[in-house]
């Protein structure tokens, strides 16, 4: 073990303790493939599941393997579809038998912390679907609730300004300028400090550099 992958997984234990204290399941996997088959395991043919538009999901390749295991994917990212069959994918997504999910950041005393544009993703991540699964790769850990939004501020929120290729002015200076933009993308905020009372809520984290 590098010194590096026993600073992952002491990191990564403290997390699944108080995400676990918080009222989650939580689990850590040092290498992304173990991460992938145990969110697989959860996957029955036939079962819908939705994605949050995760990138952390997609370098993962999960929405195709679950496709390949019989799942319907809900996932309003795909290519060719009209605003209209978006916003239709989105609504499905809030009664999806699995939602999968990425979160902003993981806080060390197990808070999960998001910024929203459309507040599909921290709906769905609250109530409705009927299992949901979020996978954070080791990079999304911060030390409390203020790092988490300074983390979205001046790193999450540009990348994926930068990956949605919006002009809002992060994605040129690198760093959020509380922007007034119509296609600002930071609307919603939420933390989620306890496990959502009637949520089947699990938190899977994983030992390597994964979204934004
Ligand atoms: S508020 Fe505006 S400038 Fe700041 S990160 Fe969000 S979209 Fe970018």
């Amino acid at each position: 073990m590098t010194i590096a992958e026993w600073h992952h997984a002491a990191i990564a234990d403290r997390v699944v303790e108080a995400l676990k204290k918080n009222g989650f399941e939580a689990i850590y996997f040092p290498r992304r493939d173990e991460a992938v088959q145990f969110i697989l395991d959860a996957v029955i043919p036939g079962m819908s599941v939705g994605c949050g538009g995760s990138a952390t999901i997609k370098e993962l390749g999960i929405p195709d393997k679950a496709r390949e295991k019989g799942a319907k994917i809900l996932d309003h990212g795909q290519a060719g579809l009209t605003p209209q069959e978006k916003q239709e994918v989105t609504r499905k997504q809030l009664v999806c038998d699995l939602f999968l999910s990425s979160t902003n950041a993981v806080t060390l005393d197990g808070c999960l912390v998001n910024v929203d544009g459309n507040g599909n993703r921290v709906a769905a991540l609250s109530f409705g679907p009927k299992k949901v699964i979020v996978a954070a790769g080791i990079n999304k850990i911060c030390s409390d609730v203020d790092s988490a939004f300074e983390r979205i501020r001046n790193c999450a929120s540009p990348m994926n300004n930068k990956r949605l290729r919006l002009s809002n002015p992060c994605a040129a200076a690198g760093v959020c300028l509380d922007c007034n933009a119509k296609s600002r993308i930071c609307r919603i905020y939420s933390v989620l400090k306890k496990r959502p009372l009637s949520a089947d809520f699990t938190v899977v984290l994983i030992g390597e550099n994964l979204g934004y």
